[in-house]
C-alpha cells in the first residue's frame, strides 16, 4: 500500500491550513448525539496549533443534503468542537455538501475551498473513498498532506493486508451484502475462518457464491414478521419456517462463533449478527462483540453500525482498532486505492 506524505513533514508555522476532517456525526434534536468523530479529529488540529499554524479552517460534510439545508448546518458541530478545543485560530466552515459542486468534484468548488489557504491536510478517512472537491479537487490546488488520523487508519487497517498472525478470523454480518462481498472475496481467501451472520447469512442460505468455505450459522432466532415485538423462536438455520425471517444468530452459533473468535490472533469484524437495535435480536451481536474484545488478538472493527454496537456495549477500549470509516475501511480492505489518499503525494 502506498503511504501518503504526512502532515509531520510539513512546515506549518505561520501557515493558513485547510483541514478536511470527518465531522459527519449523528445529530439528534439539533445536537451532536455522538462526538467520537469530533474527538478523533483533535490530534491533527492540536498538532497544527502546536506547530504554530496561523489559522485553521476545518471543513466536512454532515449528512447528505444536496444543497443548503438548515437541518444539516455545521453550527452544532462547531460548538462541540469549540468546547473540546478552544483556540481562536480554528474555525469550522459550513457543510461542504451545501455546495452542489462538492460531490461532483467540481473545479470551482475546490477553488473556493483553497482560496486564501497555504496548505491542505486531509484527515477525513471516513470520506477518503469519495472523489469530492474537498477530498480530491482541493488536493490538486494546494500542497497536500495526510493528517494523523488518516495515517493511523491506513496503518492499522493496512496491517490486515500484509502478513498477519494466525489464526486470522474474519467476521461478516450486517445488511449491506452487495457492499461487503468485495471484502469477503479479497480478505476471505487469506483468512483461516470466515464467520458469516446477520442478513448476510440469510442471503447466502440459498448457496454461497464465495470461492471458499464460509462458516454459516447452524441456528437462528427466527421471527414471524420484521418487528421488535414479532413472535419469535430459535430454529435450525436450514429449517426456517416458510415466510419467517432469521433476525439473529442462535445460541449454538453464538457459542461456536465465540470460540473461534477467542482462539484468533487476528480478527476483522464488520456487520452486526442480527437486528441489534431490537433487544430480542441483539444477543448474537453482543456475543460476537464480547468475543472480539476477549480475544488475545490484533482486533479491528469497522462499519457505522458495528461501531455503534461496540460503543453501546462499552467495549471499544478492548479492541485494538475501531475504525471511524465504514465504506472507506471496506474499500481499503477490498484492496482498492482510496481517491482521497491517492490525491496526496507519496511520502
Ligand atoms: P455496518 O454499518 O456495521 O457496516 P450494515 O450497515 O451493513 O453494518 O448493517 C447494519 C444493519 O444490519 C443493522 O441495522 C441491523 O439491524 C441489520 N441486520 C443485521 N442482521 C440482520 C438480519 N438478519 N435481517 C435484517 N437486518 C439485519
Ligand atoms: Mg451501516
Amino acid at each position: 500500500m502506498r503511504t501518503p506524505r504526512s502532515v509531520r513533514e510539513a512546515d506549518v508555522a505561520g501557515k493558513r491550513v485547510l483541514v478536511r476532517a470527518d465531522l459527519n456525526v449523528p445529530l439528534e434534536d439539533g445536537k451532536v448525539a455522538d462526538d467520537t468523530r469530533i474527538e478523533a479529529s483533535l490530534p491533527t488540529l492540536r498538532y497544527l496549533l502546536d506547530g504554530g499554524a496561523a489559522a485553521i479552517a476545518v471543513c466536512s460534510h454532515l449528512g447528505r443534503p444536496n444543497g443548503p439545508d438548515p437541518a444539516f448546518a455545521m453550527a452544532p458541530v462547531a460548538a462541540r468542537l469549540r468546547e473540546l478545543l478552544s483556540d481562536g485560530r480554528v474555525r469550522v466552515l459550513e457543510n461542504t455538501r451545501f455546495d452542489p459542486g462538492e460531490t461532483k468534484n467540481d473545479h470551482e468548488s475546490a477553488k473556493r475551498l483553497a482560496e486564501g489557504m497555504d496548505l491542505y491536510v486531509n484527515d477525513a478517512f471516513g470520506s477518503a473513498h469519495r472523489a469530492h472537491a474537498s477530498t480530491v479537487g482541493v488536493a490538486e490546488l494546494l500542497p497536500a498532506y495526510a493528517g494523523l488520523l488518516l495515517e493511523r487508519e491506513l496503518e492499522m487497517l493496512g496491517r490486515l493486508l500484509g502478513e498477519v498472525e494466525r489464526p486470522f478470523v474474519l467476521v461478516a454480518g450486517g445488511a449491506k451484502v452487495e457492499d461487503k462481498l468485495g471484502v469477503l472475496e479479497h480478505l476471505g481467501g487469506r483468512a483461516d475462518a470466515v464467520l458469516v451472520g446477520g442478513k448476510m447469512a440469510e442471503e447466502l442460505r440459498g448457496g454461497s457464491q464465495l470461492p471458499y468455505d464460509a462458516e454459516l450459522p447452524s441456528d437462528v432466532v427466527a421471527a414471524a414478521a420484521f418487528g421488535a415485538e414479532a413472535e419469535s423462536r430459535v430454529t435450525p438455520y436450514d429449517a426456517l419456517p416458510e415466510g419467517w425471517l432469521g433476525l439473529d444468530i442462535g445460541p449454538e452459533t453464538r457459542e461456536r462463533f465465540g470460540e473461534v473468535i477467542r482462539g484468533a490472533r487476528t480478527v476483522f469484524w464488520n456487520g452486526p449478527m442480527g437486528v441489534f437495535e431490537w433487544p430480542r435480536f441483539a444477543e448474537g451481536t453482543k456475543a460476537v462483540a464480547q468475543a472480539v474484545a476477549d480475544a488475545e488478538a490484533y482486533s479491528v472493527a469497522g462499519g457505522g453500525d458495528s461501531v455503534r454496537a461496540i460503543q453501546e456495549l462499552g467495549l471499544a477500549d478492548e479492541i485494538s482498532w475501531v475504525s471511524t470509516g465504514g465504506g472507506a475501511s471496506l474499500e481499503l480492505l477490498e484492496g482498492k486505492e482510496l481517491p482521497g489518499v491517492a490525491a496526496i503525494p507519496s511520502a
